[in-house]
């Protein structure tokens, strides 16, 4: 729906973003790295399982993931847990946060043992192992742009941008004290929720990975975008109809989870750390015996992942972890 009145820029993107997942099939517009290959799940699966025995194998242990779309994620995952790691597998509850009700559905197909909560805080106070990819770019910014000595916020009214005189959060004069250039982002959901975890982590234990795209330094700019059907798109004619991102800002949320008490390690490229935890190696293991059609394509698939110029380098994995744990696997430099 078109509103006339402005609206500011991150209530735009959550309603439209709770109207797109909740009516589309995200899938149909953009392909995520679970899509792509069954070991990306299989690793991060694995790697929750490694982060259990170094917290001491607690059991209960809660095992979730933050915006699962399909499940597909999770569903490898619990399939390589249960073959390798069985003592695991018996401790863990699955537990997905999830807003919209239409990919819960399909969550449920694929992991039919999940619980589901509309946000982290309403999790049960156990120690945590948490993944989330392609999460927190889907959460709401806010824009600024700066000229001279003044600040203005962006809106959007009647389909387009348009700018209202605004006084900046302190994390926004922060970086622009130290970063040239007119327009800064900041999405202060990502910052709530990465702050809730980090206090999560540090009160109950645990660790938890993002897996996402964004600058590894602090940056300034406009990173909104909007994917339709694999293209780019306007963001602001028609709410709903596209998929709007925008950049993670990883040392604001790195920052962010310290302050609330978490150890933090990355980001590194998604391509070093999934190289580091045997991506190659365990697409070589599944190829073998397969069909050349099919092996090439695992091995298409996981060169996708990994190569710079493909998903590699945009992507970056970062750790947040209670204080006492040893170092998280695949942060090692
Ligand atoms: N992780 C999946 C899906 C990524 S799409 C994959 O890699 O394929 C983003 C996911 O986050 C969707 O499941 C979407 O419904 C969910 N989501 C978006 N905003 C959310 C919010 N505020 N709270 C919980 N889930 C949200």
């Amino acid at each position: 729906m078109l509103r006339m009145s402005p609206e500011r820029l991150d209530r735009f993107m959550a309603r439209a973003n709770a109207a797109y997942y909740g009516s589309r099939d995200p899938f149909a517009d953009f392909t995520t790295a679970p899509e792509i290959t069954q070991i990306f799940g299989e690793i991060f699966g694995l790697w929750c399982a490694v982060v259990w025995q170094a917290m001491g194998r607690p059991s209960p242990v809660v095992l979730a993931e933050a915006g699962p779309g399909r499940g597909t994620l999770m569903a490898d995952a619990l399939r390589a847990v249960r073959a390798t790691a069985a003592d695991f597998g018996n401790a863990l509850a699955v537990h997905l946060i999830e807003t919209s009700p239409r990919l819960r559905e399909l969550q449920a197909l694929a992991v039919p043992e999940a619980t589901w909560h509309h946000a982290l805080e309403h999790m049960p106070p156990r120690p945590l192992l948490l993944v989330a990819n392609e999460f927190l770019d889907a959460l709401p910014v806010r824009q600024f742009v700066r000229r001279g000595q003044t600040w203005s916020e962006r809106y959007v009214a009647g389909g387009a941008l348009i700018e209202r005189p605004a006084e900046p959060p302190q994390p926004i004069l922060d970086k622009a004290a130290v970063l040239e250039g007119p327009m800064f982002e900041i999405s202060e959901t990502a910052i709530a929720f990465t702050a809730g975890l980090a206090r999560h982590l540090a009160r109950h234990g645990g660790a938890a990975v993002f897996i996402d795209y964004g600058p590894a330094e602090p940056s300034a700019g406009d990173s909104l975008q909007a994917i339709r059907e694999k293209q780019a798109a306007n963001p602001f004619t028609d709410p709903g109809s596209a998929d709007l991102t925008a950049h993670v800002d990883f040392p604001t949320l790195a920052d962010t989870a310290k302050r609330a008490g978490a150890a933090v390690y990355g980001p590194v490229p998604q391509g070093i750390f999934l190289t580091r935890l045997g991506l190659l190696q365990r697409t070589d293991r599944l190829a073998r015996g397969q069909k050349p059609a099919r092996a090439m394509a695992l091995i298409t698939a996981a060169r996708r992942l990994i190569e710079p110029g493909q998903m590699g380098r945009l992507f970056k994995v970062m750790g947040l972890c209670h204080p006492g744990l040893p170092m998280l696997p695949g942060f090692e430099e």
